[in-house]
């Protein structure tokens, strides 16, 4: 097993640089997700640690050895692709086989651990079948054992679960996870889904247009966000974003909305005194939001419903704040509203955020030891 080390790796393709200027710290047996929208640079990086392109510029350190010259079959690491990428001809204990015998591995190793890696993935009752005559899920486990089998210091992963069906992939997750505790294999995986990078990952980056925003445990990431761009991309429904403009009233601090004011908790006048008249973006996730709070004195936005949307462990609604803005709120399933109720919404006060809409950083983040931080 090995930790890997990114440092200010550069990708780019002709005129797209792909990955611009990644540093990033992958400790030893750690499950790391890089996270993002579709072509943020996510997939390029795992491709640049395994080898599979060549870096522009910068570091690719697995273990205590710079790899950036080494080719892909050189470098101690085994990879899942999103497509499983199994040989349609051969069976499935030849396909876990093939990896080892091209590395010339003694024959009663190979038997070895394609047993073992079958019993782990309890595929074993499928070896002599071939890939056409297995399920999604089963053709993901095959190409999983072909990557344990090879026993790597590093699994990279690439969307694996993304071609499976939903009550699958989570399934799979699952998986993946007791997999992980059992192995303690370092991991590298990619995906553009959120609750998958939340569930399966104890270190995870965040990617957006090639850099990294923001890197550390998912709660810390989740609930610390760096900037909007994080707060808005972890979390489903997004968490809304608010406008208005800061002021100072009698000693206290309150975000001027318009036909609507949000008064600011007392704890955040440090890190916002710099900002007084000056727009400034209020954060508050939808689950963090109740309604009808009566007899709470401040943070009561009166709004009205648009949408009910019953997801079975929440109801999702869609708000029309009296300043004109659409917010979503996550109720509890119970809560008795109809579209056109009028509602008061308080917004729990240990879980705002602000922002500075210029530049989208958070105001109120607070720094905790990240591994590493890479912006
Ligand atoms: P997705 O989730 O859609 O796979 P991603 O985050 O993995 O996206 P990448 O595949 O790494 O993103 O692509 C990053 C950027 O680099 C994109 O703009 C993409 O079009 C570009 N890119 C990737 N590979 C190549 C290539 N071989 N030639 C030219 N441009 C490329």
């Amino acid at each position: 097993m090995a930790h890997v080390e990114l440092n200010d790796l550069v990708k780019e393709f002709d005129d797209v640089t792909a990955v611009d200027g990644v540093s990033l710290d992958i400790p030893d047996e750690s499950f790391t997700v890089l996270v993002g929208p579709s072509g943020c640079g996510k997939t390029t990086t795992l491709r640049l640690i395994a080898g599979l392109e060549r870096a522009t510029d910068g570091e690719i350190r697995i273990g205590d050895e710079v790899v950036n010259d080494q080719r892909a079959y050189e470098r101690d690491i085994a990879m899942v692709f999103q497509n499983y990428a199994l040989y349609p001809h051969k069976t499935v204990r030849e396909n876990m086989r093939f990896g080892l015998e091209q590395h010339d591995t003694p024959e009663d190793t190979i038997t070895q651990r394609v047993t073992e890696a079958a019993e782990l993935l309890q595929i074993n009752d499928l070896l002599d079948r071939r890939p056409s005559e297995l399920s999604g899920g089963q053709q993901q486990r095959v190409a999983l054992g072909r990557a344990i089998v090879r026993d790597p210091a590093v699994f990279l992963m690439d969307e694996p679960l993304s071609n499976l069906d939903a009550k699958l992939r989570v399934q799979m997750r699952a998986e993946l996870n007791k997999l992980h505790e059992e192995l303690s294999t370092t991991t590298v995986y990619v995906t553009h889904d959120q609750v998958e990078a939340m569930t399966l990952a104890d270190q995870i980056a965040v990617m957006d247009d090639g850099q990294i925003q923001q890197v550390g445990e998912p709660t810390y990431v989740y609930t610390n966000p760096r900037n909007m761009f994080v707060a808005g991309f972890l979390g489903s429904p997004s968490m809304n974003f608010i406008e208005g403009t800061l002021e100072e009233s009698g000693g206290k601090f309150e975000l001027n909305l318009g036909t609507d004011t949000h008064d600011v908790p007392d704890e955040f006048i440090d890190q916002l005194e710099g900002h007084l008249g000056e727009r400034v973006v209020l954060g508050i996730r939808p689950e963090n939001i109740a309604l009808n709070q009566d007899g709470v004195p401040s943070n009561v936005h009166p709004a009205t419903v648009q949408v009910v949307e019953p997801q079975g462990e929440k109801t999702v609604l869609e708000l029309n704040l009296d300043t004109g803005e659409t917010i979503k709120a996550a109720v509890d399933p119970d809560t008795t509203v109809e579209m056109g109720d009028s509602v008061n919404l308080r917004f729990d006060r240990d879980s705002l955020q602000y922002f500075d809409p210029k530049t989208g950083r958070s105001l109120t983040h607070e720094p905790k030891p990240e591994r590493k931080a890479a912006v």
